[in-house]
């Protein structure tokens, strides 16, 4: 497998997905890029370049799902003061936390009855994207704004008043990134020869367009610090390897029946490791509805409940350490559940990024 980091700037605002809002008037845009969709504006973008739908690569990266890319997430603006150690996006994992009174106080590991180490304030769960600052994680979320506009009421063609709607858009110069694998046996070069696209919704008014450039990971997710280095050198007194999976895309399971599930089975991990004795420690869990556009069918999605991109599953394995390594190397590079082409079920082992940890509060 090979792996890529792609980076995606916004030329234009960019209209991603839609999230509820309390306000029947008020339309969210999603903090992300959605790997699906980034595969879809690839598809298209590839097609209008000239290569033919019948093209061996297009099949197989396009139609059999072999490219797979994850989602891309916000990264920092190149004007922060804070420079980044590592620019990499990862998705805030479940397990983070941020001080209730004030979210610059910094970013936690440890549980929710702790307090904030600079001002002994309440602790809530930190939400959106991370980046590995100089010398600590940083909390990141693109610059949005609003467009209003007004929906015609095609009875009366007019506009009325109730039909006045904000739209949250996502700025234009908002930097995202996301990791993408494609098999081996396809010439890489097509692929990053792609440096600009439109995505998401309203391509046609001035919305979605967006420059690629495309780093090669010759190791794998995290090329300075491959999984070798974020295994633990010793197992424990049972000989057991104790290691987190952090979901960077939601994980879509289902039982026989096709219906959603939302635990992770000993028998979905297996199949990277056989010989593995591999024991599900917990979980801090997220579930999050997909959906959205299908650009190749032009159609909108069903909707279906997964675990959330952010969700932590602790693991403990037993087993030689080459073999644990290869198994994780194995989920690393093939994803867990139903739908790494479309850029599902993508996950790191141990992502290297360090948490101080929030104060014990004192049990009263
Ligand atoms: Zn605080």
């Amino acid at each position: 497998m090979r792996w890529f980091y792609v980076r995606a700037r916004a030329r234009q605002p960019l209209i991603t997905g839609d999230r509820v809002s309390g306000s029947g008037n008020l339309l969210l845009s999603v903090p992300w890029i959605g790997g699906e969709s980034m595969r879809g504006a690839l598809a298209g973008a590839l097609l209008a370049r000239g290569m033919r739908e019948d093209d061996p690569w297009f099949q197989e990266a396009i139609v059999q799902e072999r490219l797979s890319i994850g989602r891309l997430y916000p990264m920092l603006e190149d004007a922060g003061n804070v420079e980044p150690d590592r620019d990499m996006a990862l998705a805030m994992p479940a397990t983070v936390l941020v001080c209730k009174r004030d979210a610059s106080h910094g970013l936690f590991s440890g549980n929710r009855r702790g307090t904030c180490p600079k001002c002994g304030g309440k602790l809530k769960t930190a939400e959106g994207a991370v980046v590995q600052g100089k010398d600590r994680p940083l909390a990141v979320k693109p610059k949005t704004y609003l467009r209003t506009g007004s929906a015609v009421d095609s009875m009366r063609e007019s506009v009325s008043e109730g039909n006045l709607y904000s739209r949250q858009v996502l700025a234009e110069g908002s930097r995202f990134g996301g990791f993408v694998r494609l098999p081996r046996s396809l010439d890489p070069a097509r692929l990053t020869a792609v440096d600009d696209l439109r995505v998401g919704t309203a391509k046609r008014s001035g919305f979605g367009r967006v420059s690629l450039t495309w780093e090669p990971l010759p190791h794998g997710p995290f090329s300075d610090n491959p999984l070798a280095k974020r295994l633990p050198e010793q197992p424990d007194a049972q000989g057991r390897y104790h290691v987190a999976l952090h979901l960077q895309t939601p994980l879509v399971l289902t039982d026989p029946l096709l219906n959603p599930r939302f635990d992770l089975a000993v028998d979905d991990l297996r199949v990277h490791g056989p010989d593995l004795h591999w024991g599900i420690e917990g979980y801090a869990r997220r579930t999050e509805l997909l959906g959205g556009w299908a650009t190749l069918i032009n159609r909108p999605k069903l909707h279906r409940p997964a675990l959330a991109a952010g969700t932590v599953i602790p693991l403990s394995i037993r087993g030689a350490r080459k073999a644990v390594r290869a198994a994780l190397q194995s989920i690393e590079d093939h994803g867990l559940g139903e739908g790494f082409g479309a850029g599902h079920g993508l996950v790191l082992v141990n992502p290297p990024l360090s948490f101080p940890h929030a104060k014990e509060a004192t049990p009263s």
